[in-house]
Parts: C-alpha cells; structure tokens; sequence
C-alpha cells in the first residue's frame, strides 16, 4: 500500500504541487496523467527519494519514507525505477546492466546469476544475455532497462514516461509487455505519462494532475464517462 497524504511541493516561492492526496494498492497500476509541467515527474521523484516534499507524508507499505521528521533516501526504498532516457550501459552485457544493482548490494554471485536469469525470462530476454545494448533493438533496450529495475524484486516500481523515446508501433507493444510484466509480478506501479491513451489503455486508475492540482482520480471508464470538469473532459478526450 502507498499513501501519500497533504504532500505539497515547492521550488522556492513556486507551488508546483499542493494538496496532494492518493492511495494505492498493492497490485494496482495507478498512472499520472496531465500535460507538460504539471508535477507528474515531481510527484514521482518524491516518491522515489530524490526530492523531499515541503510538506506531508509518504508512506510506502507500513513504512513512512518521508514526513517533516524522517526520510529514507531512495536506495532503502524497496523500488525500482525506470525513466524516460533509460540509459543502460553501452560497455556492459545484458546480465551485467541488470545484475548492477545487485552487485552494488553485495550479493553473492550464485544468487545474482539466480535472480538475474528469472528476470530475463519475465521480460524474455534470456537469449541476449550476453549481448550488448547497442546490438538490440530499442524495445529490447527498454526491456533491460525494466529487468534492471525489477530485478531487487521491489515492492513499487516507477515509470517516467518509459515509452516516450520509442516509435509508435513499438510503444504499442511495450505497453502491452509491460502490463503483462505487472500482471504477472503483481508488482504495484506509478506510471508517469501525457499520453491520455496510454493511461486508459493500462491504468487501473488514473490521477489527472493540472497545474500541480489533482483535478480527477478515477478507473478510465470513469473519468472517460464522467470527466469531473472541463479540463478532464478537454484533456481525456470526452465520448458520447
Ligand atoms: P513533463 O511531462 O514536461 O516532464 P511534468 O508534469 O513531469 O512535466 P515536472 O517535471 O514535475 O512536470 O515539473 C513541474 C514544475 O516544476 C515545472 O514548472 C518545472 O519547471 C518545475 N520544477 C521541476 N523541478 C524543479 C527544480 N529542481 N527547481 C525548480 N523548478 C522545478
């Protein structure tokens, strides 16, 4: 379970995010929708660790990581996380990008092999292990970027705009494999995006964000139908 409760976030004097209050489940897809500067990648940065909120809380299962009093940096958050220029390491082989983080944990080399393996399958890349990324295609690529990210078998797994530097047809099928992977991990995730169908098409719920305001937090179908005002209605795309 996550909560994030009266978050607030400013830059100095400017509010880019106020009032912010959600609650996931464990096992959901929730996505941040909402237009270019309207706090998405914040909310997710505090999520992560890598910024602190000017006021509220974060919880992430029973565990508060972030209150005016405490705040657990981002590698004892228990997340992965996948960002828009998924940057894995040109010099590196498939099984040594995903297994960096594990290294870095000092993990014993029979369990990494372990571990690194079974992610592979998930995201079925296990014939490349030993390729390096610039031999394969950029759907592979991300890929490793996501088995890297899900490879410590987080409990959150964070997703900034993920498919953004792919072509259309292949963000098409990303979106499926990455449902797919969540689905058969059960792994809870925020999904960061401005693409109104990419949010409907894999959210469980979707937060529409304006202006650092939620303006919706609602199933697709729900705010598909019943936007809660003009700027949803505008911003979805309203059916009749
Ligand atoms: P995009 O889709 O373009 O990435 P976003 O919705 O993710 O947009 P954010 O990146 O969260 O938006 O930015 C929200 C606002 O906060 C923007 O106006 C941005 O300029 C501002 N901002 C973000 N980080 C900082 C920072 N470190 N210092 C000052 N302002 C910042």
């Amino acid at each position: 379970r996550i909560v994030i409760k009266d978050v607030k976030k400013a830059f100095g004097e400017v509010v880019v995010l106020s009032s912010f209050n959600a609650e996931f489940a464990d096992g959901e897809f929730v996505t941040l929708l909402g237009p270019s500067g309207c706090g998405k990648t914040t909310m997710l940065r505090m999520l992560a660790g890598f910024e602190k909120p000017t006021e509220g809380e974060i919880f992430i299962g029973d565990r508060e990581v972030s209150s005016t009093k405490d705040f657990v940096p981002p590698e004892r958050r228990d997340i992965g996380m996948v960002f828009q220029s998924y940057a894995v390491w040109p010099h590196m082989t498939v099984f040594e990008n995903v297994a960096y983080p594990l290294k870095m944990k000092k993990m014993h080399k029979d369990g990494i092999k372990k571990l690194v393996e079974e992610v592979l399958e998930t995201v079925h890349l296990s014939q490349y292990a030993q390729r390096i990324p610039s031999q394969l295609s950029g759907g592979q690529q991300q890929r490793v970027a996501l088995a890297r990210a899900l490879v410590a078998k987080p409990q959150l797994l964070l997703l900034d705009e993920p498919l953004s530097n792919l072509d259309a047809k292949l963000r098409d099928s990303m979106r499926f494999e990455i449902k797919d992977i969540q689905r058969q991990l059960g792994i809870t995730v925020v999904y960061v995006t401005h693409d109104q169908m990419e949010a409907m098409t894999m959210s469980d719920r979707v937060i529409v964000i304006n202006k650092g305001v939620i303006q919706q937090i609602g199933k697709p179908t729900d705010i598909y139908r019943h936007p809660a005002n003009q700027f949803v209605a505008d911003f979805v795309g309203k059916i009749n």
